[in-house]
């Protein structure tokens, strides 16, 4: 079971967009856990104030280190060894191949930012991952952490079923997916590609694996260009 802790100002807004359909049933079936922990109950006076101005000067408002600190010390029992990961748009770049190490764990703690971010010293002090969702800045780290868990636990093995195959997917081996479709058959003038349904199975996956090619190539060349290397040396 992969334990998901989310450190926020907003818990309210969990599980959210993860409450729906197979990942809550998931959710029933202990595949997967969520617990919110509010920052705010970790204040330190009676107004409840998490923030404070940036020594140096400059605008907005920092989350105080103390504050995210003891949060975190309070509700993470095995410190030295949980994952925590703090969305920022400093931290490495999220992407597939991280969606899936990361689905291995037990324990994953994350803590969404606000304002401007968080002091650095907590960053520096427990531990703490900085994880991208990409080159541009959201208001806070709830949003991001909708996208970042929907990637993950897509992969925990029993979410899916037997259903979808998380194995031929975009990214997999650096490749952009096949072009798909389903019935109608005739849908105006259009129809499937006729190797589609030509029942030959060895022609359908060198023709998906033909047009993986070509798209991945023409949309993507940082892709294209870690396909070549790994797989046609
Ligand atoms: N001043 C910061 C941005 C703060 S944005 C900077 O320039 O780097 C406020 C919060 O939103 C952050 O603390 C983080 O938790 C979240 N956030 C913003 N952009 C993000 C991104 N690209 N990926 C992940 N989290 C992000």
């Amino acid at each position: 079971m992969l334990n998901v802790k989310i450190f926020s100002l907003y818990p309210e807004l969990f599980p959210g967009p993860l409450d729906i359909g197979l990942y809550k049933k998931a959710r029933w079936k202990k595949i997967w856990s969520l617990e919110t922990i509010n920052i705010r109950d970790y204040s330190k006076d009676r107004h409840k104030t998490v923030d404070d101005t940036p020594y140096g000067g400059g605008s907005g408002m920092l989350l105080r280190a103390d504050i995210i600190a003891e949060a975190l010390d309070k509700n993470i029992k095995k410190k030295k060894k949980e994952k925590i990961i703090y969305l920022s748009p400093k931290g490495k770049k999220f992407d597939q191949s991280m969606a899936k190490k990361l689905s291995k764990l037990k324990n994953l703690n994350i803590i969404c930012g606000h304002f401007e971010g968080i002091d650095q010293r907590v960053l520096e002090t427990r531990n703490i991952e900085e994880v991208s969702l990409g080159d541009y800045v959201l208001s806070g780290g709830e949003t991001a952490s909708f996208v970042f868990l929907d990637a993950i636990i897509r992969l925990l093995p029993g979410v899916l079923g037997n259903k979808f195959s998380t194995q031929e997917e975009s990214f997999e081996k650096h490749l952009l997916e096949y072009p798909q479709y389903t019935k109608p058959q005739k849908w105006g003038k259009k129809t499937p590609p006729e190797v589609l349904l030509s029942g030959d199975h060895a022609k359908i996956k060198g023709w998906r694996l033909a047009q993986s090619e070509v798209i991945t190539r023409r949309l993507r060349p940082d892709l294209w260009e870690k396909y070549n290397k790994k797989f046609k040396k």
